[in-house]
C-alpha cells in the first residue's frame, strides 16, 4: 500500500506541498472508503438490504473511482472535491434514509468532515461555502420528514452508540494512524528539504559574497590602472625630459643646472618608489602579511624627529606650530608604521593647503594612551568624500591639479588597525582640515 501510495502522490514535477495534499487526501479516501464498507456491512446488519445500506458503497464506488481518475488524469482536485461530495452528501442522505436526525445517531458528525477537509485542501473561502453546505444538510435532515426510508425508526439506543463509535471513533482512529505512519517519511523529507534549503541559502550567500569581493576586486583594477598610468605619467615624463637636456646639451649647460635636473630626476624617482611601496603594503595587507613589531618608545620625540626629517627633504619651508602636553609620552608602537602615519598626515596638510598657510600639529597624553592631530588651512573636505576617504584610490572631488594616489590614508588605517588604534576628521570646504590619531598605551 506504502508503493502504491507513493507511485500515487510522487510525481516529479509536484511541488513538496502538493505532494503532502496528495498523500493526505490519498490516505484520507482510502480509509474513509474502508469505512465505508464496515458502515454499510453494519447497516446490512440492522437494516437488510436497502437504500441506507446501499449509501456506503455508493460512497465507496465514487471515492474509489475519483482516486483512479485523478491519477490517470494528473488532476488530484478530482479526488479532492470527489471526497468532499461524498463526505457531505452521502451521510446526509444516510441520515436522511434513517428518520432525520434524532433517528441517526451520529452520522451527521460525518458530514463536518467535509468544510474540514476543505480547509486543508482548498482556500477558505471554498472551505465556508462547504461549511454552508454542511448547514444546509443539517437544516435539511433536522426539519425534513424522511420521504424515502423509514430505517431509522428501528434505531435504538444502543445502535446509536454503534453508530457513534462507528462514524467518530473508527474513522479518527484509522486516518489518524494511517497519516502518522505515511507522514513520518513525508516530514522526514520536509525537513531534509528544509536542510538542503538551509545550506542553499549559505552557498547563496558565499557566492554574493565571492561576487561582491570580485566586484570591488575589479573597480580595484580599474582605479589602480588609471592611477598608475596617471601618476606615473607625470614624473616619468619630467625624468625623461630632464635627462634628454642633459644628455644633448650636457656641453652648454653649467654644472649648477645639471645638478638641479639631477636633483629633480632623483626626487621624481623618490616620490614613484614611494607609491610602488604603498602599493606593495596594500597588496601585502590584502594577503595579511604584513609585519607588525611594537616596542615601548617615546612617540613625542618620534613624532618630531620623523617631521624635522621630512623637512628636510622639502624643498619649500613650511610654518609648523607644536603644542605638545607632556614632553615625553610613552607608548607601544611600530616605528616604521608611525613614520607612515606621520608622513602621510604631514604630506596631506602641505599637499592640500596654500604654501603661506600654516599647519597646527597637537600631542596629547589621553586617559588610555595618547593622541596627536594634524590641522590645516586649506581646500577642506566635503561630508560625502570623508564618508569614502579611507576606500582604495578615491580622492576627493575638489582636488583638482593636486597629484595623489588616494592609497596614503588607506594605508594609514592599516597601520592603525595593527595599533588598534583609531581616526576621526574633521573637515570643511574651503576652511580646512583636522585629523586625529588616537593610539592606546597598551
Ligand atoms: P592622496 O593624497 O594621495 O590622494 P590620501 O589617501 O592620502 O591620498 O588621501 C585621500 C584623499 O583625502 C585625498 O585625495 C584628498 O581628497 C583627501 N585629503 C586627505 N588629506 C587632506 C587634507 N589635509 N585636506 C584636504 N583633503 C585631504
Amino acid at each position: 500500500m506504502k508503493t502504491l501510495t507513493y507511485k500515487y502522490c510522487f510525481n516529479a514535477s509536484d511541488s513538496g506541498d502538493i505532494k503532502i495534499a496528495k498523500s493526505l487526501i490519498l490516505i484520507i479516501s482510502i480509509c474513509c472508503s474502508f469505512c465505508g464498507l464496515v458502515w454499510s456491512g453494519i447497516y446490512y446488519f440492522f437494516f437488510g438490504f436497502g437504500l441506507t445500506t446501499l449509501l456506503p458503497l455508493i460512497f465507496v464506488v465514487i471515492v474509489i473511482s475519483s482516486i483512479f481518475i485523478s491519477h490517470f488524469t494528473s488532476n488530484y482536485k478530482i479526488l479532492v472535491y470527489g471526497q468532499l461530495v461524498c463526505i457531505t452528501w452521502v451521510p446526509g442522505f444516510i441520515q436522511w434514509s434513517l428518520g432525520s436526525i434524532h433517528h441517526s445517531g451520529f452520522v451527521i458528525a460525518w458530514c463536518f468532515l467535509g468544510p474540514i477537509g476543505a480547509l486543508l485542501f482548498l482556500n477558505e473561502k471554498e472551505a465556508r461555502i462547504w461549511m454552508v453546505m454542511f448547514i444546509l444538510i443539517l437544516g435539511i435532515t433536522s426539519i425534513g420528514v424522511p420521504t424515502f426510508s423509514m430505517d431509522g425508526l428501528k434505531v435504538t439506543e444502543n445502535a446509536r452508540t454503534i453508530f457513534y463509535l462507528m462514524n467518530i471513533g473508527v474513522p479518527s482512529a484509522v486516518i489518524f494512524s494511517a497519516t502518522a505512519y505515511f507522514m513520518k517519511d513525508l516530514i522526514k523529507q520536509k525537513e531534509r528539504n528544509f536542510s538542503l534549503l538551509q545550506i542553499t541559502n549559505e552557498k547563496n550567500k558565499e557566492i554574493e559574497k565571492s561576487l561582491k569581493r570580485e566586484k570591488e576586486l575589479g573597480i580595484l583594477k580599474t582605479n589602480f590602472v588609471s592611477m598608475v598610468s596617471h601618476e606615473f605619467r607625470t614624473p616619468l615624463a619630467t625624468i625623461n625630459a630632464n635627462s634628454d637636456i642633459i644628455l644633448r646639451y650636457s656641453d652648454e649647460l653649467s654644472r649648477d643646472d645639471i645638478n638641479k635636473r639631477l636633483e629633480k630626476i632623483k626626487s621624481e624617482v623618490l616620490d614613484m618608489t614611494v607609491m610602488l611601496e604603498d602599493i606593495l603594503i596594500i597588496g601585502k595587507s590584502d594577503a595579511q602579511k604584513l609585519d607588525f613589531n611594537p616596542v615601548s618608545l617615546d612617540i613625542v620625540s618620534l613624532i618630531k624627529d620623523i617631521i624635522a626629517e621630512y623637512q628636510l627633504s622639502e624643498p619649500k619651508s613650511r610654518t609648523i606650530i607644536f603644542n605638545v602636553s607632556t614632553p615625553i609620552i610613552m607608548i607601544p608602537a611600530d616605528k616604521k608604521w608611525i613614520k607612515h602615519i606621520v608622513n602621510n598626515l604631514l604630506s596631506n596638510a602641505i599637499k592640500y593647503s596654500g604654501e603661506d598657510q600654516q599647519i597646527e600639529i597637537s600631542i596629547k597624553k589621553e586617559p588610555t594612551g595618547i593622541s596627536f592631530s594634524f590641522k590645516d588651512y586649506g581646500v577642506g573636505i566635503s561630508k560625502e568624500d570623508i564618508a569614502m576617504l579611507f576606500e582604495p584610490f578615491y580622492r576627493g572631488e575638489n582636488v583638482g591639479e593636486i597629484s595623489g594616489t588616494g592609497l596614503g590614508l588607506v594605508i594609514l588605517q592599516k597601520a592603525l588597525n595593527l595599533h588598534k588604534g583609531k581616526i576621526e576628521v574633521e573637515s570643511e570646504i574651503g576652511k580646512g582640515s583636522n585629523f586625529r590619531v588616537t593610539l592606546p598605551a597598551v
